[in-house]
């Protein structure tokens, strides 16, 4: 038996079928950028998150950056985030030219409000909350603290797609919502995509012109904007994979809940609080013998993952914002304890299974 972490393989061959007359109708229509297939699939999208618009660009990062972008956030400017993150959350805050500021996180992956508090200055601009690992960020007192301080509130939901905090999905509930369309993401392009979701018009047709060099037509430039445009080609193919998001969805929780009712005893596991819907984009166990743990799966053809080995603020990229080992505790404490183990739909049975009794053998 052997358990790869992921296998984009699998899940394409059971849709291929479908995609292709899409793909092939796509290339032969000639529209390859922006036009009607991007903006369907944007409207579907919007839809499914609830918000009243979506705009299509390049990568997650990318929707990071041009939502910075668009509420002018840059120079002098602090946005505060968490250091556990895919790295682009503050790379994204630093290249917008602002300074990211870390505040710690809670037991379960996510910032930590109270955090949030202390970090705040006169600098501060904005909030930007990351649901990691699928699992919403606490989001009331988020917004409570935003609106407090006049901040906005960025939500990185690049691993999130889906996910709900008491009944709203996540990247509809802050002032943005930024997604990640990478092939490993839970909804994924076969290559690069993001978009961002709003609901302020305004900030929509900012968006749209950061997107696509400024351009309010095919040659008048109101602003300096970027290159950066979901494809065409991409839009299509998220469009036939939205369809199949809520069952992936279902089967990711299924695999969860399987991992959560036996090895809850053995190791620590992740748990949805009773108004949070978590889409499980990981899933991440925490035990003292980690390393032991995954040399022992990795053994037995398991394949496992740590995210992340290093976290943001210690990051050589990070060393000019002066942050040190110690300062955020719990995120450093989890670094050495977190597992990320095998929740791609296309799991068997038998491979969760074999995944379970392998812990426990070595527990
Ligand atoms: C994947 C990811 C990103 C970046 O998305 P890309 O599409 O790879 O640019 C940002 N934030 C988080 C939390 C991510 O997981």
């Amino acid at each position: 038996m052997k358990v790869p972490y992921i296998d984009l393989s699998l899940q394409h061959s059971t849709i291929v079928k479908e995609l292709m007359p899409q793909i092939e109708k796509l290339i032969v229509s000639g529209q390859f950028i922006l036009g009607e297939n991007v903006k369907r699939f944007e409207e579907k999208f919007a839809q499914f998150c609830g918000v009243k618009y979506a705009i299509g660009v390049g990568n997650g990062t990318d929707a990071l950056i041009l939502a910075m972008e668009a509420l002018d956030i840059g120079v002098g400017d602090e946005v505060i985030t968490a250091p556990n993150s895919f790295l682009a959350s503050a790379s994204s805050i630093a290249l917008v030219g602002a300074t990211p500021v870390f505040v710690d996180v809670r037991n379960d992956f996510n910032i930590d409000p109270d955090q949030i508090r202390y970090a705040i200055t006169s600098k501060t601009k904005a909030i930007m909350p990351v649901h990691l690992t699928g699992k919403p960020a606490d989001m009331d007192p988020i917004m409570e603290i935003a609106k407090k301080h006049n901040l906005y509130v960025i939500e990185d939901s690049a691993q999130a797609v889906g996910a709900e905090y008491k009944g709203e999905k996540t990247g509809s509930i802050g002032t943005l919502g930024c997604f990640s369309l990478h092939p490993l993401k839970n909804l994924s392009a076969i290559g690069d995509g993001g978009i961002i979701t709003c609901n302020d018009k305004s900030i929509y047709h900012k968006l749209l012109l950061l997107r696509n060099h400024g351009l309010i037509n095919r040659d008048e430039c109101v602003l300096w904007g970027f290159n950066s445009r979901l494809d065409a080609l991409q839009s299509v193919i998220l469009e036939v994979k939205l369809n199949h998001l809520k069952r992936w969805e279902l089967r990711r929780r299924e695999i969860a809940g399987f991992y959560q009712s036996e090895l809850y005893n053995i190791v620590e596991v992740p748990r949805d609080k009773e108004f949070e819907k978590s889409v499980y984009h990981t899933f991440i166990i925490q035990t003292e013998q980690r390393d032991a743990l995954m040399k022992f799966l990795a053994k037995n053809n398991i394949d496992t993952k740590v995210h992340y080995p290093i976290p943001i603020h210690l990051q050589q990229a990070a060393k000019y914002l002066n942050y040190k080992k110690g300062d955020f505790p719990i995120a450093e404490k989890q670094d050495d304890k977190i597992l990320s183990l095998p929740i791609f739909p296309e799991l068997s049975n038998n491979q969760i299974d074999y995944v379970v009794k392998n812990i426990k053998e070595f527990f």
